[in-house]
């Protein structure tokens, strides 16, 4: 699917990925939890260059986590993205796009090890541990 369009809560940020597959994952990680009330669902557009930021850039606060980015939107706090400048790859809250999560399949578990026992995600597909070893 390509050109698809996303925005935050607020309407103040838009994105539009030029190019992706339909493959979102989650992340249970400590910090991913924190910030988003529970694991984030994303979707994986690959090269920054996938990556447009159509309006509200003025809005996009980033948050420095060791190496990688989290961005935010300044007015309504969605989660928009993390970011690895070193690799140069995107990832973003998948909840963005309608049109992602019409058509998304859910293929990857990431940080399994870091998982709280009081939910699971029904049905089965890979997860791996923080070590990205396969559980
Ligand atoms: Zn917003
Ligand atoms: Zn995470």
């Amino acid at each position: 699917m390509n050109n698809v369009k996303g925005h935050c809560v607020c309407g103040a940020v838009e994105i539009l990925i030029k190019e992706y597959g339909n493959f979102v994952y989650t992340c249970h990680c400590d910090n991913c939890r924190r910030m988003n009330a529970g694991p984030v669902l994303s979707v994986d557009p690959g090269p920054k260059e996938n990556v447009e930021f159509t309006a509200g850039t003025d809005k996009i606060t980033i948050y420095h986590d060791e190496e990688v980015e989290r961005g935010f939107c300044s007015v309504c706090g969605s989660t928009l993205f993390w970011h690895d400048p070193a690799q140069n790859h995107y990832c973003m809250n998948a909840e963005l796009f309608d049109d992602v999560i019409k058509n998304a399949e859910f293929g990857l578990e990431l940080f399994y090890d870091m998982k709280p026992d009081y939910y699971t995600f029904s049905g089965e597909r890979k997860k791996l541990d923080r070590s990205f070893k396969e559980i």
